[in-house]
């Protein structure tokens, strides 16, 4: 089943030569943006964990490795957010679950999606049974990032990233999905940057359209607005955060193409949505040049594990500095 797993080369063997020599976690968090496979990744270690074949594991093929890919296995347990936050009620049954015995397999596994949507009940309750996890139970985070969860619980887990895909794997993908003939393949491509899941949202042309949209929105209320505090909390709340901040570099981008080209339709990342006619006079190349420098050290940074909201209201207030004063600037020429 690892085969089922594009790239990841790094990430695949650590997990091999741990379930090989028997040497698992109680407790992992995977991280990366929405739509990157973590999910599929933590299906594929969860079918490892109990799979009883005597080779490679998962072999994909015993009663319990085809139980998970059936989605029916009754010791791998999926927690998702009821509304917008996983509840401290949730935490409760899943911890009374954990103490009791497997019912099928060697381990219960418990998945918990968006971990980081935890309330701050609900993550001191699981640190619990994360400080001393039952012999029998392995606990499957997934999050966006590490330092989106408290970094008690993040520092009782195993931390692996998982990573954007290089574009030769992406195309195999798309392709596999049906989607290589279509017409806008190299703008989805540029787009998602690795994240699988998110070409196939950009495989909408409609979808497409509202995040840019959603972009220009952002840009043009920031260089509006006098509290980028707030501003900068409400994107934090996004859930395609990267996907967001990319498509407002791709908007920059954009515009800096239409302001230094006559005739820039073949140059435009996006030749087939639609930009504001409006705002490639209200900001000069250059407000758009050092804006566009800072979005992208900001995606850049927010790879690593570092706190996010302190990176991105920075990056906010500058972006702000030099949208605002292109606009006053222009004003007074
Ligand atoms: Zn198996």
């Amino acid at each position: 089943m690892w085969e089922t797993i594009y790239g990841r080369r790094e990430l695949v063997n650590a997990m091999q030569k741990a379930i090989s020599s028997r040497q698992t976690a109680h407790a992992y968090l995977f991280y990366g943006p929405e739509g990157i496979g973590k999910k599929t990744f933590a299906r594929v270690l969860a079918a490892a964990l109990n799979c009883t074949a005597a080779g490679t594991k998962p072999c994909g093929d015993c009663s319990s490795c085809r139980k998970v890919l059936q989605k029916t296995h009754p010791d791998i347990i999926w927690l998702a957010p009821n509304g917008k936050t996983i509840k401290l009620e949730q935490i409760r049954n899943l911890k009374r679950q954990a103490y009791l015995q497997p019912q099928e397999g060697r381990l219960q596994v418990f998945i918990l999606e968006k971990a980081d949507t935890m309330t701050e009940e609900a993550a001191n309750s699981l640190l619990k049974i994360l400080e001393e996890p039952p012999e029998t139970s392995v606990f499957i985070l997934l999050a966006w990032h590490p330092a989106a969860l408290p970094s008690t619980v993040a520092s009782r887990c195993q931390l692996y990233a998982v990573s954007r895909l290089d574009k030769e794997s992406m195309e195999k993908l798309l392709a596999e999905r049906g989607l290589e003939e279509q017409a806008s393949l190299a703008e989805i491509l540029a787009w998602s940057e690795g994240i699988p899941g998110r070409a196939m949202l950009l495989a909408d042309k409609t979808a497409r359209q509202a995040l840019y949209d959603k972009a220009v929105d952002y840009l043009s209320r920031l260089a509006e607005t006098d509290t980028v505090s707030l501003l900068s909390a409400e994107l934090a709340e996004e859930r395609e955060l990267p996907g967001l901040v990319d498509a407002a570099a791709l908007v920059l981008r954009d515009l800096l193409v239409r302001q230094s080209v006559s005739e820039p339709e073949g140059l435009l990342m996006s030749a087939s949505l639609q930009l504001p006619d409006d705002l490639a006079a209200k900001w000069p190349p250059r407000a758009c040049r050092t804006a566009l420098r800072i979005a992208l050290s900001l995606l850049k940074d927010m790879q690593k594990p570092v706190n996010v909201r302190i990176l991105l209201e920075r990056a906010l207030v500058e972006i702000k500095e030099v949208l605002t004063h292109a606009d006053s600037g222009r004003s007074t020429v």
